[in-house]
């Protein structure tokens, strides 16, 4: 299948994100952007997408994996210990993210608003190409996760995978790519949170059905 890399970037430890289309985004009459790996230790996003790509022409764009490097590294951070998901330029980056679990270190937003490279890849890609509809994969929590005007798209991918739609994911995320799309630029953004105690191959079926979906 031919693939096109319509844009890439180089991270610190020199690994590549890209950003990929196998069929013509210009015919797709709603704009989607899918996203894998924006935290290195859940690689499901990566396997799902490289699978769906293989397999199926699709007018939508997919970035793979976000962060190599933490990919390469199995942490949920980039390279410089920055969760990318914590360093998007929004009102409220910067504020306490501690109170998120045990290990604060793990969502450490930067030391500036959107000084990650990964960071700014996303954001030029949305400048770019304008997204209509966003999803973003991750793992373990087994939540449909929205921000922005997604209630709607929520639903209905609740209604494909089982898992309940949340609003919010519960505690504090500052500086989030949900916050920065969906809340402050209304562009709806769907976190779809994935089981990673079964097998990544048991989440095709469900998950290449929301791909076509969105
Ligand atoms: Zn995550």
């Amino acid at each position: 299948m031919a693939l096109t890399v319509l844009k890439s970037a180089f991270t610190k430890l020199g690994n590549e994100i890209q950003l990929i289309i196998s069929g013509n985004y210009l015919v797709s009459d709603r704009k989607a952007l899918i996203i894998g790996v924006f935290h290195g230790d859940e690689p499901q996003g990566k396997y799902l997408i490289d699978k769906y790509l293989n397999n199926y022409v699709s007018n939508k764009l997919f970035i793979p994996c976000l962060n190599p490097d933490g990919m390469r590294l199995n942490q949920r951070t980039n390279s410089n210990g920055v969760d990318l998901n914590r360093n998007f330029p929004t009102e409220n980056w910067g504020e306490d993210a501690s109170a998120a679990g045990d290990n604060p270190e793990n969502y450490y937003g930067g030391k500036m608003p959107a000084s990650e490279i990964e960071t700014k890849f996303i954001i030029d890609v949305i400048e770019e190409y304008k997204p209509d509809v966003i999803l973003s994969l991750h793992a373990p929590y087994k939540v449909v996760n929205y921000d922005g005007p997604a209630k709607n798209i929520a639903e209905q991918i609740s209604d494909i995978i089982g898992y309940p739609v949340e609003a919010s994911i519960g505690y504090p995320t500052p500086g989030s790519f949900g916050t920065y799309c969906g809340v402050e630029r209304n562009i709806p953004t769907i976190t779809l949170e994935l089981d990673e105690d079964i097998p990544v191959s048991e989440l095709e079926a469900s998950v290449f059905k929301i791909f076509d979906l969105i």
